[in-house]
């Protein structure tokens, strides 16, 4: 692959094929150090596919995948410097916040002090630091997503990776939340991919839009490029749609 980037994230004829069904048909992707990118697009689009590729939590099918100029392809998850954040986002019920945030970092031996240090660090930013001691049970929606975002950040990542984080929460949480992650970029500065089919997520969150349909890229520009000129009748279509 030729090197398009020292930093960021670049996909290169990536392809993703499910025994005989094919999901993601060749996607050429180049995402700036530190921008925010969403794909979006309808269910079944492939955008989970997509993102998890990256994660390396599935195989691709042909192409390769940058990161931060480092060829990612074959890595396992835990060396590709990313973190992910789900929709189901399963703490760990019998553990305190303070021991759901350090889990991930005692499994890879990090020394105790570095852990509190990141521990603290991630909860003061995400303002959960009163919740330490509590158990996820004592949480509520909204209070257990920012814990699991804390968990992604004592990672320390490279490159945020969320699906579709805020969709099992009611609409004034979303919003709240949508604001969080928004502040979450500005003070972190990393770079951030983001899957959702919301529309306003979208256009709210992102530097970048990327428009997906049957695992093609429809459209890829500034909200504003996508929202005033359409590439086609389908984005037109998807993004003045209402939600
Ligand atoms: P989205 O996240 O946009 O809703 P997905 O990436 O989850 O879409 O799925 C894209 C397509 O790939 C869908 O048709 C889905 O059924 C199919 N798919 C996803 N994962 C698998 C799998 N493990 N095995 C077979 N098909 C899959
Ligand atoms: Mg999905």
């Amino acid at each position: 692959m030729s090197k398009l980037a020292d930093t960021g994230v670049v996909l290169a004829g990536v392809r993703k094929s499910f025994a005989s069904l094919d999901v993601i048909h060749g996607i050429d992707l180049e995402i700036a150090e530190g921008s925010f990118v969403v794909f979006v697009g309808p269910s079944g689009c492939g955008k989970s596919t997509l993102l998890r590729m990256i994660a390396g939590l599935e195989e691709v099918t042909d192409g390769e995948i940058e990161i931060k100029g480092r060829n990612v392809t074959d890595l396992d998850p835990s060396e590709r410097g990313i973190a992910m954040v789900f929709q189901s986002y399963a703490l760990y019920p019998h553990m305190s916040v303070r021991e759901n945030l350090a889990f991930g970092l005692k499994m890879a031996r990090t020394a105790a002090a570095e852990i509190e240090a990141r521990v603290k660090a991630a909860s003061a930013i995400l303002k959960i630091d009163h919740l330490l001691d509590r158990r996820p049970g004592q949480l509520s929606g909204g209070q257990r997503q920012r814990v699991a975002i804390g968990r992604a950040i004592v990672r320390k990542p490279d490159v945020f990776l969320f699906d579709e984080p805020l969709s099992n929460l009611d609409a004034e949480l979303r919003v709240s939340m949508r604001i969080e992650i928004a502040r979450l970029h500005r003070e972190l500065g990393n770079t951030m991919i983001y899957v959702t089919h919301d529309q306003t997520e979208a256009m709210t969150l992102a530097d970048k839009i990327v428009v997906l349909r049957d695992g093609r890229i429809e459209q890829a520009g500034t909200p504003r490029d996508v929202y005033e000129n359409p590439a086609n009748v389908f984005v037109a279509g998807f993004i003045g749609s209402p939600r």
